[in-house]
């Protein structure tokens, strides 16, 4: 056997690799810089690898096969990182899987605007300099009967730009049961504070009544506001103040009032069969002068942060600063019209904004699917699994509604050869990812979130796997 010393002296240099016959391929097919790169990469590794390594036994690489390591790494490299995944999990609005997935035609208009040049900030009446947020304002003052609206990135720098035009170096008075943590370190107190607002924490966690915010009023209150609970419940003996009562409070003490939907609707969704949630109509018909929700929660758009409310308030962000930084692309702009554009007609938003179609869909057509998949997949793969046809639930997601589960349907499997660990981690690292969910040592593909055009990956996939 070959000790380090030894073994360290036979890996090639990058030269001699460049020369050699057996890179031929490697040298025509990729960019020079990036292999050389990779190979150094690849050696460095290779040589760490050694150094560290206690026995050495099974670290002797050929030529050949530093080779094929360096095209499989350069492989990688070459490939995208940000791909296409199979969502199997049921969660509708998967935020580590992109939350909502938008509607073809929305996407076209991505692909139009942002290919060519367009009047993104031209006003075409007039020849002058526009604003980008013409585009989508008098849509959302329609749809939402606001006084006005604006766009930026998202609802956490929605929120931030808000507290900072109308509250900075002034206190603003929030119930103790709002005080929401979102995910990935979004939480409303650290917000407040790097808006420059101060956060006044009023009731309990259970109760807050109208009489804890105005004790809490004095000379330096610059707001109001409310949050929606999006992703808790506090359940029980339990009390908030009412949208209509927190503005007649704010209107007798000449306060704005603020609130924080979160995961904006433009739909009842109660009509369809899921719990009520209060809309963004509802929240601007309550007297809010401001209200603020996200573009790819419920609302099935693209990534963003959408403000309405009062022209004054409104005017005041528009100028600040930080909207300039918070400033939505014409990527976005064009998704987000062509999305709100879909909600002049209700039916045709529940059946064509990919969200509101999964959220609402019949089991029926869901066990009509799975029956699909599940006949492809007995024959191909039956042999070597158990499979099954299961009822299940589905989640909404990306903190919306968390207490209702949807009734579904799942295609349970049970692997024979391999475990259920095992295969969830092959679905997962397959070319297109396949991301499932396991409960009771059965791999679940729920099909609430699986598109009928992702059933030949699926196949294969498996096929390939189970073998
Ligand atoms: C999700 C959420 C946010 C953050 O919205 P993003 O669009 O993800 O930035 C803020 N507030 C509430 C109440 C939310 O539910």
């Amino acid at each position: 056997m070959l000790d380090k010393k030894t073994l360290l002296s036979n890996i090639p240099s990058v030269d001699e690799l460049l020369n050699d016959e057996g890179m031929k391929n490697l040298i025509q097919s990729y960019p020079r810089p990036l292999l050389v790169d990779s190979i150094r990469k690849f050696l460095n590794n290779y040589r760490q690898t050694i150094i560290s390594s206690k026995d050495i036994s099974d670290l002797h690489l050929d030529k050949e096969e530093i080779i094929q390591k360096i095209s499989g790494l350069i492989n990688k490299r070459m490939s995208k990182n940000l791909r296409n995944a199979i969502n199997a999990t049921g969660v509708v609005l998967h935020t580590n899987l992109g939350r909502a997935c938008l509607n073809h035609e929305v996407m076209e208009s991505i692909i139009k605007i942002s290919s060519r040049y367009s009047n993104l900030e031209f006003d075409l009446e007039k020849g002058v300099r526009g604003s980008r947020y013409n585009h989508v304002e008098e849509i959302l003052r329609y749809l939402t009967k606001a006084e006005a609206a604006m766009v930026v990135n998202n609802n956490a720098a929605a929120v931030m730009l808000v507290l900072n035009t109308i509250a900075q170096g002034g206190e603003v008075i929030v119930s103790r049961g709002q005080l929401v943590e979102i995910g990935g370190s979004f939480r409303i107190p650290d917000v407040m504070m790097q808006s420059g607002a101060k956060l006044v924490e009023v009731g309990t966690t259970n109760k807050t009544h109208w009489w804890d915010y105005e004790s809490a009023i004095n000379d330096d209150t610059k707001a109001l506001m409310k949050v929606h609970t999006s992703n808790y419940r506090i359940i029980g003996f339990t009390e908030e103040v009412s949208s209509e009562e927190l503005v007649a409070l704010g209107r007798k003490k000449n306060l704005p009032v603020i609130e924080d939907l979160g995961s904006g609707m433009f739909i009842d969704l109660s009509k369809y069969g899921l719990p009520y949630e209060p809309t963004v109509m509802e929240a601007v018909a309550s007297g809010m002068d401001i209200v603020t929700f996200s573009g790819d929660k419920m609302l099935g758009g693209p990534q963003a942060g959408i403000i309405v409310g009062k022209k004054q308030y409104i005017e005041q962000m528009k100028k600040n600063p930080l909207t300039r930084a918070f400033r939505i692309d014409k990527m976005t702009l064009a998704a987000l019209e062509g999305t709100l554009r879909l909600y002049y007609d209700e039916e045709k938003a529940i059946k064509e904004i990919p969200v509101l179609r999964m959220l609402t869909e019949d089991n029926k057509e869901i066990r009509r699917r799975a029956e699909i998949l599940y006949n492809r997949l007995v024959k191909t793969i039956g042999h070597r699994c158990v499979i099954a046809i299961e009822d299940d639930y589905s989640e909404v997601g990306g903190g919306s509604m968390p207490m209702y589960k949807i009734p579904t349907t799942v295609l349970s499997i049970l692997p024979e050869n391999i475990s259920v660990n095992q295969l969830e981690n092959k679905l997962r690292n397959n070319e297109t990812p396949i991301i499932v969910r396991i409960y009771k040592d059965k791999v679940l593909l729920d099909m609430r979130t699986i598109w009928e055009d992702e059933f030949d990956i699926i196949e294969d996939a498996l096929t390939k796997v189970l073998k």
